[in-house]
């Protein structure tokens, strides 16, 4: 609703001031607007409305000041024309998908992706005759292979989930125009504070807000970025019209979120590697997943791709999953939670978790070991952090 052109901001001013238009009575603070509906003056106002003729909002399944707020802000920030907020991640993933494809169509995912997006895809859109064929995530030429006429959408996150695997989101989108497919990036584990999928040639990026975005992990969210044609009038055309819609309260604190999004997001990044550094000398672990390190396989494309690597640390304890349980009922500080990137680091073993639902041979060729460990990295002293690690 903001009229301002915020491109010409730096992300840090995006994040504090971008969406808001102060209303008459001159707040400071972003207002909560907890209204279901909006009061028309006459009834050909109220047509006008509906017919978008008249700017305004209408009904806060589709419309509401709070939400076009965060909506504006995270646009700005990830460089999209437009941003349609949904109530969670995984509903902004189902809109994108429902919103922009049709029954035939095929998706090619990466095989390492969020637990529930492997479930979404495989057992529910497969249901509407969606079909979703699963890709080495850094594997550029089994990308280019595996398109074929029906392929409409070519879907990653990078860094992947839990493996944090990189791909070369440029190179990639060329595959994907080169055959007309859409290229969606899930950015969770970025944030437009450390990379913009948009800027390196991705259609559409996924958010989910719960996650950095909040940050202190108050709320579920999620978000839709991309052109005003593909997000502003598809996707928000399915979110009007079904209805997984941000509540205003919760995009207010997802606004706020925002604010402290850069700094919060350098602090992770700075004690998840000093963490991963620590972690690769400990007898006890096999093996530290972090881009940061020089020995991740794709560390140098994450340093140009990247402003910081994360604040996912992803390790195999020695003695598999009895080493891994153990670790984790060792820990007095970390909390043993599905969540990440909140304030406090979370603990978490992917094999029972969040990756349950997969097959032991789905799981084995992603690299989920039984003694897979995933950190998200908070804001507590690393000292502290690791010294509740007791192999
Ligand atoms: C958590 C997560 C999601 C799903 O988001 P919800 O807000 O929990 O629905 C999607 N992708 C990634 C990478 C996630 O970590």
């Amino acid at each position: 609703m903001s009229n301002k052109d915020w491109s010409q901001f730096e992300l840090e001013t995006q994040a504090v001031r971008a969406g808001h238009d102060r209303t008459a009575y001159g707040e400071h603070g972003e207002p909560i607007f907890m209204t279901s509906s909006f009061v028309f003056d006459s009834a050909e106002h109220a047509a006008a409305r509906f017919a978008g003729d008249d700017e305004g909002c209408v009904y806060s399944r589709f419309s509401n000041p709070t939400v076009s707020v965060f909506q504006d802000r995270l646009a700005a920030m990830e460089g999209g024309e437009a941003c349609v907020a949904t109530a969670s991640g995984m509903s902004a993933i189902l809109s994108t998908c429902l919103a922009l494809l049709e029954q035939g169509d095929e998706i090619l995912a990466s095989k390492s992706i969020f637990g529930s997006t492997t479930v979404l895809f495989d057992k529910y859109l497969s249901r509407s005759g969606l079909v979703t064929k699963h890709i080495e995530l850094t594997d550029l030429n089994a990308w280019q292979a595996a398109i074929t006429p029906k392929t409409k959408m070519l879907f990653v996150e990078t860094p992947s989930n839990p493996m944090t695997e990189v791909v070369d989101i440029r190179a990639l989108a060329d595959i994907a125009h080169k055959h007309d497919c859409l290229l969606v990036v899930d950015n969770c584990f970025c944030t437009p504070a450390l990379q913009r999928p948009l800027e390196l040639g991705a259609d559409i990026v996924i958010h989910s807000a719960t996650k950095f975005l909040d940050g202190q992990g108050r709320a579920l969210g999620g978000a839709v970025v991309g052109s005003q044609k593909l997000v502003g009038e598809e996707v928000m055309g399915f979110l009007r019209t079904a209805g997984p819609t941000m509540s205003a309260f919760n995009a207010w604190v997802f606004i706020k979120g925002l604010e402290t999004l850069k700094i919060r997001m350098d602090a992770h990044c700075r004690s998840a590697m000093e963490l991963a550094t620590w972690l690769e000398q400990q007898e006890q672990v096999e093996r530290v997943y972090y881009p940061g390190l020089e020995s991740h396989p794709q560390h140098e494309l994450a340093k140009t791709q990247q402003d910081g690597f994360g604040g996912i640390v992803t390790f195999v304890v020695k003695g598999g999953q009895v080493g891994a349980w153990q670790l984790m009922d060792n820990t007095q500080l970390l909390s043993i939670t599905a969540n990440l990137g909140d304030a406090k680091s979370t603990i978490t073993h992917p094999a029972s978790t969040t990756h349950s639902r997969l097959t032991p041979e789905q799981r084995a060729e992603v690299g989920i070991e039984d003694g897979l460990v995933r950190i998200a990295v908070g804001l507590e002293g690393v000292e502290d952090i690791k010294r509740d690690l007791k192999f």
